[in-house]
């Protein structure tokens, strides 16, 4: 099989390094699902999306969003069939594995400040210490302001981060299984090192509050009302001597999400209605109110029913029934470092496109959305008119480990869904990479599926 790179035209591999650079540079501002969901909406109102609360009515070709608490966001263009007919549906999610700061998180141990800290999603906690970090997130107010918090990733910024050991006095350190070798509770983020002079006790942390109070207006009891993210510090940058890759945090899933995005927003007037979902919590089990369990989105198709004059559960009902997606989320990239985990006619490969994954799941399948073939066929059939590249992946070889993603909750509400995601090395790393060639194969994938899918 030929890879993506050597059947690009002149123009596709011009358009592919625009796209590439235009998605490093939103990936980096966009570190947490908070400023996905802000960046995505200003991207959208410039592609002339409207809040869809602000509309009495809708046609064909109306481009709507509906955003749930600055953490979830939908995008829709109306198609000229109607909505029980079903939509072309692409979802993603926009969190990614992190270190939050605890509810109290700031303390002061032997002259020196710290933020206590609690992971978020599936990390190797190794991976996390002696690298710069920045504390991006809300505080909010008692008095309903909310203070947006980012230290670290601006020019002229410090840096936070995570001490380690030193190697000479690690050797107990070092026989500890990779689980433990640094430990929940060793996660504190080293801030302040100076006393305030005036005080008599917690002289370092007085100092940090200080600053705190100085530059954000921040008291120690506004930390109760937080959520701050400890993120990898510095910008995406492109991967390997010849520029085909791209290393940045949280490609897992904002890759896939960026796509997405940009696949519905290049949608005029459909003939089936399509929608891009992002959501928020998939890496701690698609739970909470921005998550996709969440009744939102059932909400927000409801509403947009109603507009179109139909209000019965039976036409709801209708609607997902009808309705086709793609679940994108991440995929595996076979990695010649690690190759007994995957079985090579099973996985996804760098440059070969877009990975569709059957059966995501754990031992015996456990927890998969399984597609149905004739559904896969479908698809199959407009990635081939569309000439969009794909490979069909198993995370793994049997029973190694296994995921799963968005898709069986969408399935729950009997939708057809597909996995279909972009193949990842180092998954989970604060650094993770993909191909361009894939990263641009996504976006054509998700294009060809919300313009010709019937
Ligand atoms: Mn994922
Ligand atoms: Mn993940």
């Amino acid at each position: 099989m030929k890879t993506v790179w050597e059947k690009l035209t002149a123009a596709q591999l011009k358009e592919l390094n625009v796209f590439c650079e235009e998605y490093r540079q939103f990936l980096s501002a966009s570190k947490t699902e908070r400023l996905f969901v802000k960046n995505g909406i200003e991207a959208a109102e410039k592609a002339g999306f409207k809040d869809y609360r602000t509309v009495k009515s809708v046609k064909p070709g109306d481009r709507l969003y509906a955003n749930n608490r600055g953490k979830n966001l939908c995008l829709f263009v109306i198609g000229k069939k109607p909505l029980n007919e079903g939509m072309n549906v692409v979802g993603a999610h926009i969190d990614s594995p992190r270190i939050d700061l605890k509810p109290v998180p700031l303390y002061e141990k032997d002259g020196l400040a710290l933020l206590d800290t609690h992971y978020y999603g599936g990390i190797k906690k190794y991976q996390w210490v002696a690298r710069p970090l920045a504390l991006v997130g809300v505080v909010c107010k008692k008095d309903g302001t909310t203070v947006d918090v980012n230290i670290g990733d601006k020019p002229g910024d410090p840096v936070l981060g995570i001490s380690d050991l030193l190697p000479h006095l690690a050797q107990d350190q070092m026989k500890k299984p990779g689980a433990t070798v640094v430990e929940g509770e060793q996660l504190d983020v080293l801030v302040g090192s100076i006393p305030a002079k005036a005080e008599k006790d917690d002289r370092v942390k007085k100092a940090v509050l200080k600053i705190l109070k100085e530059q954000y207006d921040i008291e120690e009891d506004d930390f109760l009302s937080a959520e701050l993210e400890m993120v990898p510090a510095g910008e995406a940058r492109d991967y390997g001597l010849d520029r085909s890759m791209l290393l940045g945090y949280g490609h897992d899933d904002r890759v896939c999400a960026y796509t997405s995005m940009r696949a519905i927003m290049e949608m005029k007037k459909p003939e089936r209605t399509s929608c891009c979902i992002l959501v928020d919590k998939e890496e701690i089990g698609s739970v909470g109110n921005t998550g996709m369990h969440s009744r939102f989105f059932f909400n927000v198709v409801t509403r947009l029913l109603a507009l179109q004059g139909k209000t019965s559960l039976i036409d709801v009902n209708d609607v997902f029934e009808n309705s086709r997606m793609l679940s994108s989320d991440v995929s595996v990239a076979f990695d010649p470092n690690y190759p007994e985990v995957s079985d090579p006619k099973n996985t996804g490969f760098f440059g070969k496109g877009i990975c569709f994954v059957k059966y995501t799941g754990s031992r015996g399948k456990s927890g998969a959305n399984d597609a149905n073939a004739e559904f896969l066929a479908k698809v199959r059939r407009v990635m081939d008119d569309n000439k969009v590249s794909f490979q069909l992946c198993e995370l793994a070889k049997v029973d190694i480990g296994g995921g799963g993603t968005i898709a069986y909750i969408l399935a729950n509400l009997n939708m057809d869904v597909l996995d279909a995601g972009i193949a990842v090395q180092s998954m989970h790393a604060p650094f993770e990479t993909v191909s361009k060639a894939d990263v641009y194969e996504g976006y054509r994938c998700y294009t060809a599926f919300l313009k010709d899918m019937d």
